[in-house]
Formats: C-alpha cells, structure tokens, sequence
C-alpha cells in the first residue's frame, strides 16, 4: 500500500499507550488516597521506578517510597507497637517525621546539610528519589527500621 492515510502499527501503539496514560493519571490526581506514594512520584509510567543491585538496599528504599516502611506509626497500625510515636521526639514517627523533623541520632539534620551541600530541595521527593540521598537515607535508618521490625515480633507487641 503506498497510500499514507493510515497509521502504522507503532504509530497507533503510541496513541493508545498515550491515551491509557493520560486517563490513567488523571484518575491518579483524582483520587483521595496514596498522597505518599504521590509526593514521592507525582507522574504515572509504565518505567520501572527504582532498581538497585543490593537487594536488601532496593527493599529498604522501595518500602520507604511505597510509604510502607517500619515506622512506629506503621508498626502501630500493624498492632506491633503501644502508641506510634517517635521514642525521641514523642509525636507520631512517620516517614515523613523520621526523615524531615526527627532528632533521633540527628537523622534530619544529617539529610538536610546535604541538600544544603548540594543546593537540592529538603523533601521526600527528593531523598527518595535521587540517588546520592537514597544511599545516605539507606544508611540512616535501613538498620533502625529492620531491627525494632524484628523486635516488635519478638515482644509481640
Ligand atoms: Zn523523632
């Protein structure tokens, strides 16, 4: 055929993926729930969103990016510890409070004086999704989430 009044078959793969991923992402914005997940990946894809050869790494970091990485507060709500809240700081521990606000082994401090360095803003966005503040995230607190996880089921709290 040499006329070109049709689309070829690549061409109309690209419509419909385009058209799937806009209705997708408008029912994303729409939608009440998931504001974590949101912050941290505000544009739906089909790409992969994070991958690390360390495994025990890609685990901590995916958990922390899903919002379902052992907190107080999400230990609490797994009914695996008292009150969820931060032993240091005495309010809800959150993601958000362990990585931005807590004074536990100056984990907050430490992540803001990088971005400081690196003139990067101090979010979740940001220390979840760019490389060099996933490594300093992963070595703050990847131990302190895996090894109170295990205490909660050993006390079963
Ligand atoms: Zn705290």
């Amino acid at each position: 055929m040499n006329s070109t009044d049709y689309l070829e078959f690549e061409e109309l793969f690209t419509l419909i993926k385009t058209y799937i991923i806009s209705k997708w992402q408008l029912e994303y914005n729409n939608n009440n729930k998931g504001h974590f997940c949101k912050s941290v990946c505000p544009i739906v894809s089909t790409d992969i969103k994070y991958v690390e050869a360390y495994r025990h790494k890609e685990v901590q970091i995916s958990r922390l990016r899903l919002g379902v990485a052992n907190t107080n507060h999400r230990l609490f709500i797994l009914k695996r510890h008292v009150n969820g809240l931060c032993n240091k700081c005495q309010v809800k521990e959150t993601i958000h409070h362990l990585l931005l606000e807590c004074n536990k082994e100056d984990i907050s401090g430490i992540l803001r004086n990088k971005c400081q360095l690196y003139t990067d803003e101090l979010s979740i966005k940001t220390l979840l999704s760019v490389n060099l503040y996933q490594n300093e995230v992963y070595r703050l607190v990847s131990k302190l989430l895996v090894d109170r996880f295990y205490k909660s089921i050993l006390q079963g709290c």
